[in-house]
């Protein structure tokens, strides 16, 4: 670790956080000469935010690169984020996003990146995605030594309390650092300290007390401190506050960082019930990749904000295990028991959804022919009878990933004023900014796009343009 030299101030770019994003802004501004310095929130253990977490990055290519499948053209790539938004992007940002995702291969690869070989299962993501070597802490590390070797300054257990911005023009942030309030100043700013997810108070903002409820999938750090500051300073806001990203992940799993291991993806190969042991949305509806990022949402609206998903023994090797294992039981009533549902209700539904079942052939790879005639709500594909004891279940809370509320930005990671006006010397990348480009809806990888992409810019434009 690079060992604090405050002297060395003012920094030509003062970088705010630690994550993919400020770590594309910070070596790609060192690359050009400048002095720069992150400022990291969590210890160094724990640096890295959310990208910790991250398998894989989304990008356009052309079919030429030994760890994916492809090619993944930029119109293809457009026309899926497009449907996951259903338009709401704004269109300039996201063609170049999408453009300029078609350089993150080669960029990560000169940072010492490693990527694996494509992955099937689950997420059949082959083509669209390159999977990290070593996951999101393999990829940070090697950003970190990147950085650290161009001679970054990496403050650890820093986390900025106060920025000084005069008319739009950063000047300082202070961080408290070793018992102390420090002020860096510095010639430009990047921002990229996340978004708000982990603030259940401020969740509660929208979602009421059932805030409570929700389990957040990464870092405690990312509580919208530096988000809301810039907000408080004039910098317009883009995105609907009320949206986040939440899968649904284990009941059993920590409040933070449970990361990827929490989340189920079982929910196609089976039933999803809530407390009342009613089924309450389609789990066919779409292939997993293309649903899985509604089923939080869908369950922050259910009672106490719990669901159960429940299959049998037919099924239990088709997916991904997670940490926990599932609540198994002989027979339905038992299975009720344990999971403190009403048996009679539970059992019903199982029988309905069943008697529901129409005969096909199951192939959880295609959009397939087994559905169900004459229940509400149907399952339109992936269909199959729950009758093979043992019966499972596996309860599911909401887990957020990521909020939507952002500061906004023009081509250059330039942040726009509440009155339209460019900031003259402040940037903005990743989740902080990405609701510019990810009005709602996602894409798996898309966050690891926008941050890379809006990183690189926003580390050069904040090294061309710091100024005294
Ligand atoms: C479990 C999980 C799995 C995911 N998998 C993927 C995936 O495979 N592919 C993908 O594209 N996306 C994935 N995502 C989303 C992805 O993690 C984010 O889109 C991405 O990490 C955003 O990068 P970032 O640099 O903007 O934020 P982060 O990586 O979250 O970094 C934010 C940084 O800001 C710091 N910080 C916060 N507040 C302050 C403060 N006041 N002062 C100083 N520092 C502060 C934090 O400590 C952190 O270092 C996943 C998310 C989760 C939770």
């Amino acid at each position: 670790m690079t060992s604090p030299d405050l002297s060395r101030e003012p920094y030509d770019v003062v970088v705010l956080g630690g994550g993919n994003a400020a770590l594309c802004a910070a070596i790609t501004a060192a690359r050009s000469g400048r002095r720069v310095v992150v400022l990291e929130g969590a210890s160094h253990f724990y640096r890295g935010g959310n990208t910790r977490h991250t398998r894989n990055l989304r990008c356009s290519h052309d079919g030429t690169a030994p760890t994916m499948t492809g090619p993944y053209e930029q119109q293809e790539f457009l026309d899926d984020l497009y449907r996951v938004t259903g338009g709401q992007t704004d269109k300039t940002l996201a063609e170049m996003t999408i453009a300029r995702s078609r350089e993150l291969l080669p960029f990560m690869d000169e940072q010492g990146v490693r990527f694996q070989p494509p992955l099937g299962g689950t997420l059949s993501l082959g083509k669209t995605n390159a999977f990290f070597l070593g996951g999101g802490r393999g990829m940070l590390n090697a950003l970190y030594r990147r950085a650290e070797a161009l001679g970054v300054t990496c403050l650890y257990d820093a986390p900025v309390i106060r920025l000084q911005i005069e008319d739009g023009f950063f000047v300082s942030a202070t961080v408290k650092y070793q018992g102390r309030e420090i002020d860096v100043r510095g010639k430009a700013l990047v921002a990229a300290a996340g978004g708000f997810e982990a603030n259940i108070e401020w969740l509660k903002q929208y979602w009421g007390e059932a805030a409570d409820n929700f389990l957040i999938r990464g870092t405690p750090f990312n509580r919208g401190d530096v988000l809301k500051m810039l907000l408080d300073k004039g910098v317009a806001p883009v995105g609907d506050p009320t949206q986040c990203h939440a899968v649904a992940i284990d009941a059993r799993a920590p409040k933070y960082d449970g990361g990827i291991i929490t989340r189920h993806d079982s929910v196609i190969f089976g039933i999803v019930v809530n407390r009342h042991a009613q089924r309450f949305y389609d789990e066919g509806e779409d292939i997993w990749p293309k649903r899985y990022a509604i089923w939080g949402r869908l369950v922050a609206q259910q009672p106490d904000q719990i669901a159960y998903i429940i299959f049998d023994s037919s099924v239990v090797t088709m997916f991904m295990p997670t940490l926990y294992p599932p609540i198994g039981a002989p027979g339905l009533r038992e299975l009720a028991v344990k999971l403190t549902l009403d048996p009679a209700a539970f059992e019903k539904t199982v029988h309905d959804f069943n008697a529901a079942v129409r005969p096909g052939t199951f192939d959880d790879t295609i959009l397939d022919d087994c559905r169900t005639e004459g229940i509400a709500p149907p399952k339109t594909h992936w269909a199959r009878r729950i009758e093979a004891a043992p019966f499972y279940a596996y309860p599911v809370r909401p887990g957020i990933t990521f909020t939507y509320l952002a500061t906004r930005v023009n081509k250059q990671a330039r942040m726009l004023m509440k009155d339209g006006k460019p900031s003259a010397n402040m940037f903005a990348a990743g989740e902080i900014m990405a609701g510019n480009v990810l009005g709602r809806g996602y894409a798996a990888g898309m966050g690891m796009t926008i941050g890379s992409v809006f990183g690189r810019i926003a580390g050069t434009e904040a090294a061309r343009n710091a100024r005294n």
